[in-house]
């Protein structure tokens, strides 16, 4: 199994990099955004009890997306491996999923973290607002809440698996085929190593 997680701020890049890795090297792609997306749609209970949250750009409490990510690897028992775009987001969720994996047998083998301006994503995420179905991404004090989040909470999280020496930095900004050709380099050169 070779499980990674493409780490970064909202706007960074994760979603779309995350397509094409899950294509090339066929993992499945976990994305709690995606998930609560769709308990939303679907006017689920827990859909309902998250909207608001989302809405506002905060995150939403850590045992929901641990649950939520516990019950998706249970109902992917034959995955190679696993991508996770937008999870973990906090150390509290780090530590769940390193504990949800070993009792799998398994592990993180690589975090790739991309690194994208304030500038540049706050543009990026006004744009995806213009043509996508988030209202998330068409309010500038909600993109500037998640950004904030996302240094308070999520930022931290590189730490935690950089003391695993796990962590790959890669620029974000520039051509998305340059960008996916650097993330490819590293998870070859990881999965070499592991052979
Ligand atoms: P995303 O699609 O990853 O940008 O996520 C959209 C929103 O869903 C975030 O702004 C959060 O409100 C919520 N969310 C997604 N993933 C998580 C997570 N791992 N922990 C807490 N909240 C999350």
């Amino acid at each position: 199994m070779f499980n990674l997680i493409l780490f970064g701020p909202p706007g960074s890049g994760k979603g779309t990099q995350s397509e094409r890795l899950i294509a090339k090297y066929g993992l499945k792609h976990l994305s709690t955004g995606d998930l609560l997306r769709s308990e939303i749609a679907r006017e689920t209970p827990l859909g309902l009890a998250v909207k608001n949250l989302i809405a506002k750009g905060e995150l939403v409490p850590d045992e929901i997306v641990i649950e939520m990510i516990n019950s998706a690897l249970d109902n992917n028992p034959k995955a190679n491996g696993f991508l996770f775009d937008g999870f973990p987001r906090t150390n509290a969720q780090a530590e769940a999923l390193d504990k949800l994996l070993a009792q799998k047998n398994t592990e993180i083998a690589i975090v790739l973290a991309l690194q994208v301006s304030v500038k540049e994503l706050v543009n990026r995420l006004l744009n995806r607002g213009l043509t996508s179905e988030r209202s998330d991404d068409r309010d500038e004090d909600v993109i500037a809440a998640r950004i904030a989040e996302y240094d308070k909470k999520t930022a931290p999280v590189a730490e935690h698996y950089k003391k695993y020496d796990k962590v790959k930095y890669i620029k974000g900004e520039g051509n998305i085929d340059n960008i996916f050709e650097k993330l490819c380099d590293e998870i070859d050169k990881k999965m070499k190593k592991k052979v």
